[in-house]
Order: structure tokens, then sequence, then C-alpha cells
């Protein structure tokens, strides 16, 4: 095998084209492309390759285990999944490098192992993608982590939480299902003053619509199954950092074996390719969609950060660039058997986990669940122990959703 790449490259910020006055759009385009990883073509091929062969004994004992972006053995990669990294790494403002995960959890599960040891105790907000939560009380309680869960919007109480144990604080703004948007800066200082590592998962914005390390957090986590893979087929996670916990975190997932496909990494890119422009026009049918309903008697409240006047706008307005398909809305005095009859009804939104993908979801919840340790609803929520339905905003047309809801709250009523 005749590629191999320029050393000290890797899948670090500073590509070819490292077009550091680029807009996000732009970079999105040239990012993770190096003429050394794609040769004439314009994507770097898929590199199926458990081994790397050495050009002789000489060329092996120079070989570098531990470098990002040269050939070793098959676990630390190749060219497809490094262009990948490479090309987030381009996309998020003040990281060293990136790590790819076989999914999201692995990726939330990968960091956290990485920056605590037993003996710590782990902030998390109390509005987190429950898989990090049951991850924190059975996985790290197993490896004697200690967690304790606070109240995203209580920022006056944020430090009382804190002990002399306490080393990092895992972010999610807006939070799953609920969706409250933290004060992600001032929780991350506050960390920061204390010692402690802030990571966020920040699957819902991207970096396109936050900037998560130049907003003061230590590691930013995504899912990149959901708005990067964009078409409902493919799991992968990522993690990235600035050079020392980057360097840290490397260490670990090399520990735990942790690789992705090539298939999957080329799959990756190509989403992440049109990931603006799928992003802005979901963001904006589901700005239409989320305004109609609030005008719908059946619905209590819509839980859309997006929204002017809806929980979170502020500081949505204040530190986000950009936003996404995914919001929630919580029905005014109905059973779940009226909430079943909704979703049931619903014929262009499937029923379904996930979302970022290209056609639209549904899925009921209830949002008084998935606060468990904290305050509940907080001050001007309308959602109480009211019944929620998220939706995930896909490519399709806004009048046609929108007529889709419309017959289904209908429906919902009708015994
Ligand atoms: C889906 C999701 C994850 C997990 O991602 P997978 O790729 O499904 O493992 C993590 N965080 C958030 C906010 C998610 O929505």
């Amino acid at each position: 095998m005749g590629c191999r790449p320029r050393p000290a490259q890797g899948n670090r910020a500073g590509a070819l084209n490292s077009g550091k006055d680029h807009k996000p759009a732009t970079r999105l385009v040239e990012a993770g492309r190096r003429p050394e990883w794609t040769g004439p073509v314009v994507n770097p091929p898929v590199w199926r390759a458990s081994t790397h062969l050495y050009a002789d004994s000489a060329d092996l004992a120079r070989a570098r285990p531990n470098d990002d972006g040269t050939f070793y053995y098959g676990r630390r990669g190749a060219p497809t999944q490094w262009a990948l990294a490479d090309a987030l790494t381009a996309l998020e403002p003040g990281a060293y490098g990136t790590l790819l995960y076989p999914s999201g959890v692995s990726a939330i599960a990968g960091a956290l192992l990485g920056v605590l040891s037993a003996g710590d105790v782990l902030l998390v907000t109390d509005n987190a993608y429950e898989p990090s939560r049951s991850m924190a009380r059975n996985l790290l309680a197993g490896c004697g982590i200690e967690t304790r869960f606070f109240d995203p919007l209580d920022l006056a109480g944020f430090p009382d939480r804190f002990c002399e144990r306490t080393r990092a604080v895992l972010l999610e703004s807006p939070g799953s299902l609920t969706m409250e948007v933290c004060d992600v800066p001032a929780l991350a200082a506050m960390a920061r003053d204390r010692g402690a590592v802030s990571l966020l998962d920040n699957t819902w914005a991207s970096p396109l619509g936050f900037a998560a390390l130049a907003h003061g957090c230590d590691v930013t986590i995504m899912s990149l199954t959901k708005h990067v893979g964009g078409h409902s087929d493919l799991m992968m996670g990522s993690v990235s950092a600035g050079e020392g916990l980057y360097t840290r975190l490397r260490l670990k997932a090399q520990a735990l074996g942790l690789v992705v496909s090539p298939d999957d990494a080329a799959l990756a890119l190509r989403g992440l390719r049109t990931m603006c422009v799928r992003l802005d026009r979901s963001t904006a049918t589901a700005l239409e969609v989320a305004r109609w309903l609030e005008q719908q008697p059946q619905v209590a409240q819509v839980l859309c950060p997006m929204l002017p006047g809806a929980p979170g706008h502020d500081l949505w307005r204040r530190d986000f660039t950009g936003g996404c398909g995914l919001f929630s809305f919580v029905l005014e005095g109905r059973t779940p058997a009226h909430r079943a009859r909704l979703v049931d009804a619903l014929d262009l939104f499937g029923i379904g986990f996930s979302w970022g993908g290209f056609e639209s979801l549904a899925i009921p919840f209830d949002p008084a669940r998935v606060r468990s340790e904290t305050a509940w609803p907080p001050a001007g929520w309308q959602a109480g122990d009211k019944l929620g339905v998220r939706l995930s905003i896909g490519l399709e047309d806004a009048g046609d959703l929108i007529a889709d809801l419309a017959q289904a709250l209908e429906a919902m009523d009708e015994a």
C-alpha cells in the first residue's frame, strides 16, 4: 500500500484548505479533503483495512502507534476515518482533534471514562438524554464514580452542587425532550473555576448552531447518528477537545479498542457536506410548524427554543447561531389515550427514536418523568404533568406537515 500521508498532520485542524476565514457552510465543503487522502477524486475512498503493510523492517521500526493520520494498524483507522475526524475538527473552533466512536452513547461513555476516575464526583444536568443518566447510575457507579444531578436552570444554586471530589460536569442544551436551554458559558466557567472539566452533549445544535469550545466548554460531544448522518442509516459519535484533553481521551479510546467502520465514516462525510442546507431547511420548517401549533387550542405550550416567547428563547438568541428540526409540545388537558390517537393518526410522521434524518418523526413523552431529581416544572412553564409529544421535523413540505398535524389533532378527540 503506497499511500503514506505526510507525517504529523493527523486528524487535526489545519487541513490543506485550512479555511480559517471561511464561514461554516464553506468549511463543510472543504473540510477533511486533503489531496493525500482523496487522490485525484473529490472524496476519500473507503479504505477497508485491518492490516497495514510496511515496506521493510526499517519502515516497521519507524511505526508510531499513537500518531494521528499515519498508517499503523486497522484499529487506528485509515484516511476515510481520518478525513471525517479532520472535518469535524475544522468545524469546531478551538478544537485540536476529534475522536470517533461507534455511537453517540459510546462517545459520551468514552469521554466520561476518559476524564473521571474512581472516587470522583460527576455533576449531570437533570434534563440529560436518558441513556446518559442510566450510564451514570450503572456503568460509572460500577467504576466508583458518583453522580449528582443538578437543575440546569438554577444558576445560583449551581456552585453549591460542587464538593472537593467534583471533577466533571455533563451539560446538554437544549435538554432532550424538555428542551430547557441553560446558560452554558456561565455553567462552564463555574466548573472551570472549581477545577472540573465541562462536557457538552451538543447533538441538538452541532457546531453550526453552537460553538461549544468557544463558549467555554472543555469537551464537546455529538451523536453523528443525527444531523451529520442525516439519513437515518448510520450510528456514530464524536468527541472534540483542545490538545491536552484530546490526547488524554485518545489514550482511553485506544485502550477501549474503539474504531468506526470506513463505510460508515464515508456515509457520515457524505451527510456532513449537506448538513448546513438540511439544518437551515428543517429549522425553518420547524419554526413554521411550531408557530402553527402555538395557535391550536389543544396545545398548552410549545417547547421550541427557536420560537419567540418559548422557554429558553432568550438564551438561544444570545448564544446560538442556528437551530434544528427537533422540538416538543405539551397537550392541554388530554389523557394518554388521546395522545396515542394523535400520534397514531399522523401519516407523514413516523413513530420512532432518533432524529435529524430527512424524514419527520413523532414520539410521546412525559416531561415530568424526564426530570427525576430536581424541581419541575421550571418557573414560567406550563408543562407541569401534561403529556408531551416530541417532533423531529425532516425535509418534507411545511404545509403538508401542518395539514397532517391538523387532521391528527382532530382525530385525537374523536373517541
Ligand atoms: C441520540 C442521542 C444520543 C446518542 O446517540 P446514539 O448515536 O443514538 O448512540 C446522545 N445524545 C443525544 C442528545 C441524543 O439525542
